[in-house]
């Protein structure tokens, strides 16, 4: 059975070409017809976001038979509205599509900074980028403090579609195949040449459903991953290796797809899609721990050094401006002097003390991980952290 806009909207159930058959199955028919007409126009209409000028069914063919689902049915004819409300555009790698400016050559399709990660498409179809710590914050994921740790985890997660488009309008690409994304991972950080970056990998189809891996980051990250292969032991290196894996894996999978029927392996397809996304986040986060393990000869020694006998004496001179919330572990923190640091719970018990090298802790402040805590009660507050620190008393 076809259905299209060439067709009329009901046939006339008394025409000439209806002669040779009963009437009442013509009228049968005829509200089959209708209802396929309502779909196709519900089809598009949810492709494109567009009532008024909605894409054209010419070439449209719906397959029916007793043994299609109603789900099928409106998946194909999904489908043929979206695929026609799409543009074939070369794949640019290492841009994102922006659906606002019909292109990759716009400011929105990287990153503005090195710590900043995909995080969807805003309503009008514009990329967004947030920094990355915030977003897996958004995220509720447990460990992000671990990002700012002395020795700090790189940490890798999996995002699926629908968060991505969540908010963008049908009229700004939300159901385009021109560059539509399956699932990504984000990871971070990466330390290049002193900054903290951030990546987003992406699955991503074409208008030709052509599978591509899509790596998205700033220009100096992805100079750091291209010059890394000659030396493994970098952290850059062991990521880079990880994403030409993935790289192939998405290849090999694509192939396979298109050599398929590719609407019945659709979702076993977008199954493997994210099994590959899923081994990428977890080797990203393996790599980093191989990377912490060589050093933690150093960080026993950095370890050892840990102020913690400073606390109270420094806990004594601290006046308001010393006093600092530390946004990420939700603990107080008392700035001493010569870099030290002392952490505490709100109830003033001692967490941990260390020392900052050269400017962290200015970069802390500038970052916005310490900004000024506004203890009600200083007097207050240092009364139970000096109760709460006998060991650490003068004797
Ligand atoms: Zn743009």
């Amino acid at each position: 059975m076809a259905a299209g806009q060439e067709h009329p909207a009901v046939p006339p159930p008394d025409g000439e070409a209806s002669a040779a058959c009963p009437a009442h199955l013509v009228q049968a028919a005829a509200v089959a017809h209708r209802a396929l007409q309502d779909l196709v126009q519900a089809a598009a209409l949810e492709s494109s976001g567009r009532a008024a000028d909605p894409p054209s069914a010419a070439g449209l063919h719906l397959h029916w038979h007793p043994g299609v689902s109603p789900a099928e049915l409106a998946a194909e004819a999904f489908r043929h509205f979206s695929e026609m409300s799409s543009v074939a555009r070369v794949f640019t790698s290492g841009r994102a599509y922006c659906y606002a400016c019909g292109g990759a050559d716009c400011d929105h399709a990287i990153p503005a900074l090195a710590g900043e990660v995909f995080t969807g498409y805003e309503s009008t179809g514009r990329p967004c980028w947030q920094e990355f710590f915030s977003f897996l914050l958004e995220l509720g994921d447990e460990r992000t403090d671990r990002l700012f740790d002395e020795q700090p985890e790189l940490l890798a997660r999996v995002v699926g579609r629908t968060r991505l488009v969540a908010t963008q309008l049908r009229t700004f690409g939300r159901n385009s195949f021109t560059y539509r994304v399956w699932g990504q991972v984000v990871a971070g950080y990466l330390q290049v040449k002193g900054t903290r970056a951030a990546l987003s990998a992406q699955i991503v189809e074409d208008q030709r459903h052509q599978l591509h891996l899509q790596v998205l980051a700033a220009p100096r990250l992805r100079e750091a991953l291209a010059d890394a292969p000659q030396d493994q032991h970098s952290a850059c290196g062991r990521v880079y290796d990880a994403i030409a894996e993935t790289r192939r894996q998405t290849a090999a999978l694509g192939d396979l797809w298109q050599h398929a029927n590719r609407r019945e392996q659709d979702d076993e397809t977008r199954e493997k899609a994210f099994a590959i996304l899923r081994h990428l986040a977890h080797s990203i986060e393996q790599k980093g721990r191989q990377q912490w393990r060589r050093t933690q000869h150093a960080e026993l020694r950095a370890g050892q050094n840990r102020p913690v006998h400073k606390a109270f004496d420094d806990m004594v001179a601290a006046s308001v401006q010393d006093v600092y919330t530390d946004r990420f572990k939700q603990s107080v923190i008392v700035a001493g002097r010569s870099g030290r640091v002392h952490a505490f719970s709100r109830e003033g018990r001692h967490i941990t003390s260390l020392m900052l090298a050269g400017d962290e802790f200015d970069r802390r402040v500038s970052r916005g991980r310490y900004v000024h805590y506004d203890v009600q009660n200083l007097e207050a507050f240092r009364a139970s952290v000096l109760a709460a620190l006998p060991a650490a008393k003068p004797v």
